[in-house]
């Protein structure tokens, strides 16, 4: 569907559960959340029937994230009814990757088309240290557990933090020398409670990259794609800047954001939200016709002291 900005929304992304097994310092509180009740969340039936009114609208990807989407106890079931849906073309999951080892080789087979794996740093004590309670090895396993299942094209989201991960920009960017990785670095965005920990000088651009890899050279994005893309001059991988804060990419925006607990979310910096929780389907293709209609032109400047709109932690929206 058009929106009233031309733009073509396309891309439907589901957070199947606010819960995770790790626990971010940008992204969740230490004690990680309240558990709502059951019954406030949205079911599996009406998670696919949402996929199925986004798919009528015109949405051919869908990406299922969360909280953790692995921790979902019918995440295959979900997977690979989403993978059913006539008209979606990419069902895509962004993990932290802790639980691929064991997921891996089902989800291929449930339809899975493409993984994006977490990961903001290469040093085990760093790991824990942003994670509060994360093994790398298991990450690092999770991410071979996706290449060994059969998939290709796996990106590996690093969210930049200024005095925590800049000092291993390089060594990140290195590893699509010899590998036929994606690497991509997303500047940190001010969320909820869980980011005002962190000073102004955590808030890096991602131009930064550039500044210490002068020799990157710019290559074609894929369309809709929010990343710009680069590589080294004998590269095997891409590399690629996400800028929701330096600069914004509102104008191309495909996007339309369904959280765990039915709530459509036009603009991922806004609180304005359209609850489908309980609605039969026709109520919800109309719910979701109007929220597409009412994406906002762009959000606010976002910085250390503009704070996101969001209303809720990264946990609760997805990403
Ligand atoms: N648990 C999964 C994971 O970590 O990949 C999926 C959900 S997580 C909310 C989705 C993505 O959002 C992750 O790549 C995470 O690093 C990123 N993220 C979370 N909080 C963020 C923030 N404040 N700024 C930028 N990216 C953030
Ligand atoms: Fe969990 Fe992902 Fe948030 Fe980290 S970024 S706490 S892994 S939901």
């Amino acid at each position: 569907m058009i929106d009233r900005y031309s733009r073509e929304i396309s891309y439907l992304r589901l957070s199947v559960t606010e819960l995770c097994n790790l626990r971010c310092r940008y992204c969740m509180p230490e004690e990680g959340i309240c558990k709502k009740a059951h019954t406030d969340m949205l079911t599996e039936d009406e998670m696919i029937t949402a996929v199925e009114c986004g798919a009528i609208l015109g949405v051919n990807k869908l990406r299922i994230t969360g909280g953790e989407p692995l921790v979902k106890k019918n995440i295959l079931s979900i997977v690979e009814r989403s993978a059913h849906v006539p008209g979606i073309k990419e069902v895509c999951m962004t993990t932290n990757g802790v639980l691929l080892p064991e997921y891996a080789r089902d989800l291929k087979a449930a339809g899975l088309s493409r993984l994006n794996i977490s990961l903001d740093t290469l040093n085990a004590e760093k790991f824990r240290y942003i994670t509060r309670v994360g093994d790398l090895d298991r990450v690092i396993t999770g991410i071979e557990a996706a290449e060994a299942a059969g998939f290709t094209n796996t990106k590996i989201n690093v969210v930049l933090i200024g005095g925590f991960n800049d000092d291993e920009i390089c060594d990140m960017a290195e590893l699509t020398r010899n590998l036929k990785v994606n690497i991509r670095f997303i500047e940190l965005m001010p969320m909820g409670d869980d980011t005002s920990a962190f000073g102004p000088s955590a808030y890096i651009p991602s131009q930064r990259v550039l500044e210490l890899l002068p020799e990157l050279i710019p290559v074609p994005s894929p369309t809709g794609d929010v990343a710009k893309r680069y590589r080294f001059p004998d590269g095997k991988g891409h590399i690629g800047l996400i800028t929701p804060v330096s600069n914004h990419f509102c104008s191309t925006c495909n996007r339309i954001r369904l959280t765990s607990d039915g709530k459509l979310k036009p603009c991922l910096h806004s609180s304005t939200e359209y609850s489908i929780k309980g609605l039969p389907k026709e109520e919800m293709l109309e719910v979701m016709r109007n929220a597409i209609w009412s994406k906002p032109e762009k959000h606010d400047p976002l910085s250390h002291s503009c704070r996101s709109g969001a209303g809720r932690d990264m946990n609760q929206i997805g990403g």
